[in-house]
């Protein structure tokens, strides 16, 4: 079963009487810290895709994703000035844009990454934290988090073991002194006001030694992380959010929240979902040049519909291997080509749950139909579009058998676009092949058997000017048998006198994306 149907028959099950009734609220969130990580992409796509199919299910439902703005800024990332330093502590929404341009620090990183999201097609409505708290809409649980710090002290402790100090208070507001927030202490409430000193000395900075009074209420404070996520189950009326396993581990955090949301605040929380995470792999992914491992910079290496399959395709309860340097984008859009093709052209045996994987791909489009198109292998167009002189439309039009029609010709335009850009940033050096103009000097190393076949070929292509890439595999497939050639080797001779490497694509794509006289006259070179 898909798994996003699986995780909706069981919200269902446990929220029938809500369903139908009004509209189901699913929540998830960032912090706009600085460029999202990949991982964050695993979580928001979850609640897309759920949301999509209760959606389909003719169950009305929104999905909220908060821009975290009110988290304190911690650290100043690589690519931000150093300057920035002077600004730790502060809520991400007070510091300074990078750019001078957008309106704060955490809009400025949101805003890129949002493109990122609505360009990928999903149903979403964003909403930015800060306006909910200073609509007055955590008031009354920044009260009640007060009133009741004992019991929620008391729930850190018998969930996740961690000891609060007596003095504790589930509280930060912002000093009128220096402008942090990660600072402060509160250590006193009268039930409107409260006291407070600026006196945390934290790893990344230190407060200002100012001590004062104010209201918490109106946007003036925030509450410690799980406890806040409690108020947001509350404030957003939450039916379902998910998080990372992590969370939900003996003494996570999400524990702690659940428990403050249902005993501090009286309401009933979101119904759980556990997810696992996306990992970046590659050597080149770190380097400068390369490509990071931020979510803007993954999207950028794939298709919207190739970014939606990985992360559709593979059960959320299981890991996303990315390694963009290695073989996974080649061998997604092979995955892609084969679900199309099972989709479109599949019979019985199709597994259900590969056609849902490929419809909720797919959500946006008005009509699936229109991805009926015909799909050349990406590894092979990367391959063309490497060698000199190819007609690329015309070879395309071979291997489909028939003339190309505007979806074609579309997909096909897209896989050179996605090639190119593979090849130039992150492609794994086996898929690089440069047609060498002179002959490479790895031919010296042949042996005799191996001038003796390319003569033969060599012969072949003479009297076969038109032959195929099926043919000239059929030739040597032949010759083989006949006279007692090892395949290996054999393909080795046309790599090495052809790239000068002794691995190479299939010799058959070889042959036909070059001229065949050049190809005779390089293999009687190659053979002297
Ligand atoms: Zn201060």
């Amino acid at each position: 079963m898909f798994w996003a149907d699986s995780i909706v028959d069981d919200f269902l099950a446990a929220y029938e009487e809500e369903a139908g009734k009004r509209k189901l609220i699913l929540r998830d969130e960032k912090t706009l810290s600085g460029r999202p990580h990949v991982g964050s992409l695993r979580s928001f796509v979850m609640h897309a895709v759920l949301s999509d199919v209760l959606h389909s299910r003719g169950v009305d439902n929104v999905f909220y994703y908060e821009i975290n703005d009110t988290d304190a800024f911690d650290s100043v990332p690589s690519y931000v000035d150093s300057s920035w330093s002077e600004h730790l502590g502060k809520r991400l929404k007070d510091v300074p844009s990078p750019d001078g341009k957008a309106e704060n620090y955490a809009i400025y990183f949101a805003n890129e990454y949002t493109e990122v999201l609505k360009d990928a097609k999903f149903n979403v409505e964003f909403y930015v934290s800060s306006e909910r708290y200073e609509a007055g809409e955590y008031d009354k649980y920044i009260a009640l988090a007060l009133d009741n710090k004992d019991k929620i002290r008391e729930i850190y402790k018998e969930v996740s073991g961690s000891q609060k100090d007596e003095s504790w208070y589930p509280c930060q507001v912002i000093c009128d002194g220096c402008g942090k927030i990660a600072t402060t202490r509160v250590t006193g409430w009268d039930g409107e006001k409260v006291q407070y000193s600026c006196d945390a000395k934290l790893k990344y900075t230190q407060g200002c030694s100012h001590s004062g009074e104010k209201s918490p209420f109106g946007g003036n404070a925030t509450m410690p992380w799980k406890v806040e996520w409690a108020a947001k189950f509350c404030v957003v009326k939450v039916d379902l959010e998910g998080a990372g396993k992590d969370h939900y581990a003996a003494g996570g955090s999400r524990h702690v929240s659940n428990r403050i949301c249902e005993e501090v605040f009286d309401h009933k929380h979101p119904f759980d979902v556990r997810h696992e995470f996306i990992l970046m792999e590659g050597s080149k992914m770190s380097s400068s040049s390369g490509v990071g491992a931020t979510a803007v910079d993954l999207y950028q290496l794939l298709p919207r519909y190739l970014f939606r399959f990985m992360m559709i395709q593979k059960d959320v309860m299981k890991t996303i291997n990315f390694s963009p340097d290695g073989d996974t984008i080649p061998v997604l859009f092979d995955q892609y080509d084969e679900a199309c093709n099972d989709y479109f052209n599949g019979g019985e045996d199709v597994i259900e749950h590969k056609n849902r994987i490929f419809e909720f791909t797919h959500y946006y489009e008005d009509d699936i139909k229109k991805r009926n198109r015909f799909l050349p292998r990406f590894s092979q167009i990367s391959f063309y579009s490497q060698m000199p002189h190819v007609d690329m439309e015309k070879r395309v039009e071979e291997m489909k058998g028939a003339e190309l029609n505007d979806l074609d010709k579309e997909e096909l335009e897209l896989r050179v676009k996605y090639s190119e850009k593979w090849l130039e940033t992150c492609s794994p050096e086996k898929y690089i092949y440069k047609l060498r103009e002179d002959l490479p000097e790895e031919c010296a190393n042949l042996d005799e058997e191996q001038k003796g076949f390319l003569k033969l070929l060599a012969e072949y292509l003479e009297e076969n000017p038109a032959a195929t890439g099926h043919d000239v595999q059929t030739f040597i497939h032949d010759k083989k048998k006949e006279l007692g050639f090892q395949p290996a080797v054999i393909f080795r001779a046309i790599y090495a006198s052809l790239l000068g490497k002794d691995s190479g694509p299939k010799a058959g794509w070889l042959i036909e994306a070059l001229d065949n006289q050049f190809l005779i006259n390089r293999f009687k070179e190659a053979a002297k």
